[in-house]
């Protein structure tokens, strides 16, 4: 799938691995990628002493140096080590749940559901509950794992929870979005007809997004990182369109969409209201162009550089 040639992927691994010398504070996560790419490369005992040098920095990083780890050894036919870091990583401590879902994924694409649904329930149970999709609120990256143990628990014939009609809602909320981002591409091409499109979209930057999943928290789910790929990924079709010659992000922001609010009402929770201050928001210069230079800071508000944020050819999958 990747286009990548081995050399490359090597030259990528060697430059991260510069980098995490560079970065002693994102030290776990910069060698995580740079495993990923040796993987990738195929030079998987390089891969491996990397991950377990995370192992040895802890944190949430060690745990997903586990996951890694236990994906290499299933993917080598090495079972039994697989399970054993599976195993290790089940005695961590709860903070570093956080590849719970993704280790509920791995084994769910190996069939092993009942022990899918344990890595599901696991990273539900660490959920904060107010994450919970609720009807008309954005996609949410806290759907996923309710989404995966919904899928075990139908394999497993297991009857319908309330969590199960949780992943509907989402899922609701998930196609009302990517719905709402084919309207705006193909209000883009109907556009294209008359003159060169410059098109605009409203976009939540992740302080901006966290402080208005604060102030409005039925309206703004508090976790979007999902939302930030999919949001990329869609930017690159629309990119991909001779036709449109810019693209600008309208950044919103709490206060000026409060103002926007007290002075002409209406729901926070409703896309025609959001459009509408993004109207306004335009006008107050809120824009940048996407996309960024590849070192300039990326427009997803992460104060990363964009190549290493959702420029990643590693971001959208
Ligand atoms: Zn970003």
């Amino acid at each position: 799938m990747s286009t990548k040639s081995v050399v490359e992927l090597c030259a990528q691994a060697q430059e991260l691995e510069q980098d995490a010398a560079r970065y002693p504070d994102e030290r776990g996560e910069i060698l995580l990628e740079a495993a990923h790419q040796w993987n990738r490369a195929g030079q998987v005992d390089q891969a491996i002493a990397l991950l377990h040098e995370v192992l040895t920095l802890g944190g949430e990083d060690a745990g997903f140096a586990r996951l890694s780890l236990a994906d290499i050894c299933f993917e080598q036919g090495a079972d039994s080590d697989a399970w054993g870091h599976l195993r290790a990583l089940e005695e961590m401590e709860p903070a570093s749940l956080g590849p719970a879902e993704l280790v509920g994924e791995l084994l769910e694409r190996r069939g092993e559901y009942e022990a899918a649904l344990h890595w599901f329930d696991r990273a539900v149970e660490a959920m904060d509950v107010t994450a919970l999709p609720k009807p008309g609120a954005g996609p949410s990256l806290a759907a996923m794992p309710l989404f995966g143990r919904q899928r075990c628990r139908a394999k497993l014939g297991l009857p319908v929870d309330d969590l199960d009609r949780a992943a509907d809602i989402a899922e609701d909320n998930r196609r009302e979005f990517a719905d709402r981002l084919d309207r705006f591409a193909a209000a883009s091409r109907a556009a294209k007809e008359s003159r060169p499109s410059e098109v605009q979209m409203l976009v939540w930057q992740r302080a901006e997004q966290q402080a208005a999943g604060q102030q409005w928290p039925d309206v703004f789910a508090a976790d979007v990182l999902r939302e930030y790929a999919d949001i990329e990924e869609q930017l690159r079709k629309i990119a991909d369109d001779p036709h449109i010659t810019k693209i600008n992000l309208v950044l919103g922001s709490v206060p000026g969409f409060a103002e926007y609010l007290r002075d002409n009402g209406g729901d926070p929770a409703q896309e025609s209201v959001r459009l509408a201050y993004a109207e306004q928001a335009v006008t107050q210069g809120r824009l940048i162009s996407w996309p960024p230079g590849r070192n300039e800071l990326c427009w997803c508000g992460s104060a990363r550089k964009y190549k290493k944020c959702c420029g990643a050819p590693t971001t959208a999958r």
